[in-house]
């Protein structure tokens, strides 16, 4: 099927408000958005001219591409099953040209046809036409290019608004600019706009303001909080009214398990704007294709992306080509129809995952702790209740010793909520993944759990 053709399916959505009629920021827009480090780099003067070797009749001394006839691999075959029906396998040739490109360097930005594919999928996904001010960088990971765009926005103890409790692997990069953490409570309904406007509206007049803002709107790690669209549509116009930039991280958006119709996301939201510009995407494909390919994606304004570019000239230089055509290999097998009945089977096995953990919780942990079950991703987040009636001022409001310390020589091993505060403090909040155990595997872990809580009640 064509992007942007009709399906019907749950991944979906044409939430254009205003199709045809879209304005965009202008290039101008984005240059006070830019750090001082992403303004000072120089593009590499080989990568920046390697498209010119396909032009005709260009002979090309450029490069220091080593000669492929020396490399001694010839073949990669990939066994995959079928999206849909998983008991049959096939395999995917990577030969000829795309083995070519598969071993040698490719461009900065991705492997072309990748490239394409991704953009037909957000077109599928999201409603977002390509040649619209924004394109797509492919990273190692989303994690790749999540740190690649927080450098090239933010200078030196410039202020961030992040959302609280956030993904631990965003809060261990805030350090390296000595950004001010302007902490944004959420809720189980995700970023709490009212405080949001609070922290703006109050904010300093002979402070910069913030230009950043990041969350996580499906399934977060690790609250679990799913957005909903009136959030969303706060934020964003906040976004607007505040002159900032929202990174939208979203590994999990594929991992939704809860009622339908699903909430769009920001970057299809931002079309109902009346100036569309402010949302950077990010995807993965750690968590529906596999972790260990490192495939993730941004998409966003073209200058944005030339600065995160430029970064990557200057570190890794690209993505791994061999994934990269692995990965466009089995996509463009598939196709835009199969891709979305795989993201369906995905979230359907995480359902099933949390529906029997949250079982077992009932079971096992009721009374005992509090929880929002989650409407998709692979976390549980839940409160200790430490205080019991017959004593209650037994334990402090936090997690900490008895998940790093108590449940771990008890035999479970949990995340402290502490470690998703990015302001550093207390919680009684606990992080738990259930996307690996079996049933009997929860149930015995929670049941260790049960035998921790009930001993720190009884102090
Ligand atoms: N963002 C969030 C919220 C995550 O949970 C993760 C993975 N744990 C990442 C980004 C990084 O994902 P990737 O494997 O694509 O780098």
């Amino acid at each position: 099927m064509t992007p942007g053709g009709s399906t019907g399916d749950s991944n979906r959505h044409d939430s254009r408000s205003h199709p045809g009629t879209l304005k965009f920021l202008p290039e101008e827009f984005y240059e006070p958005f830019l750090s001082q480090s992403a303004k000072e780099k120089k593009p590499s003067p080989i990568r920046g001219l390697l498209h010119l070797e396909s032009r005709p009749n260009v002979i090309s001394l450029l490069a220091g591409k080593p000669n492929p006839t020396l490399f001694p691999i010839t073949n990669v075959d990939i066994s995959v099953k079928s999206p849909t029906d998983p008991s049959k396998e096939s395999v995917l040739q990577i030969s000829g040209s795309d083995l070519d490109e598969a071993l040698q360097y490719g461009p900065t930005a991705g492997h072309p046809g990748l490239l394409k594919w991704l953009t037909g999928l957000q077109e599928h996904a999201h409603g977002r036409k390509a040649g619209e001010g924004w394109r797509i960088n492919v990273g190692s990971g989303s994690q790749d290019v999540l740190y690649k765009a927080f450098v090239a926005l933010v200078n030196d103890g410039d202020p961030v608004l992040i959302e609280s409790p956030a993904y631990a692997g965003f809060i261990s990069v805030l350090p390296t600019l000595h950004s001010e953490v302007i902490e944004v409570p959420t809720d189980a309904n995700g970023i709490k706009a009212s405080s949001l406007r609070e922290i703006l509206d109050n904010w300093p007049s002979s402070k910069p303001k913030p230009k950043i803002l990041y969350t996580v709107p499906y399934g977060c790690n690790p609250t679990g909080m799913t957005a909903t669209v009136e959030r969303r549509r706060e934020v964003l116009a906040l976004a607007k009214e505040h002159n900032f930039l929202i990174l939208e991280d979203d590994p999990y958006y594929y991992l939704y398990y809860g009622a339908m119709p699903r909430p769009p996301s920001y970057f299809t939201l931002e079309t109902e704007l009346s100036e569309v510009g402010r949302v950077l995407r990010f995807d993965s494909f750690s968590k529906i294709i596999s972790s260990g390919i490192r495939i993730g994606f941004v998409s966003g304004p073209t200058k944005i992306l030339d600065a995160v570019n430029l970064h990557t000239e200057t570190s890794n230089l690209q993505v791994s080509s061999l994934t990269q055509v692995m990965t466009y290999t089995l996509l463009r097998s598939w196709g835009y129809d199969a891709f979305i009945t795989h993201t369906e089977a995905v979230s359907e096995f995480y359902r099933k995952k949390c529906d029997v953990f949250e079982q077992a919780m009932v079971r096992q942990l009721g009374g005992l702790t509090s929880w929002t079950t989650p409407v998709s991703g692979m976390f549980f987040w839940f409160k200790l209740l430490l205080n019991s009636p017959d004593s209650p001022n037994a334990v402090t409001e936090d997690s900490e010793t008895i998940i790093r310390t108590k449940a771990l020589e008890n035999g479970v091993l949990a995340l402290p909520g502490t470690v998703f505060l990015p302001g550093g403090g207390k919680t009684a909040y606990v992080r738990a993944s259930f996307s690996l155990l079996e049933a009997e595997g929860v149930e015995e872990a929670l049941r260790r759990l049960k035998e921790v809580i009930l001993e720190a009640r009884a102090v």
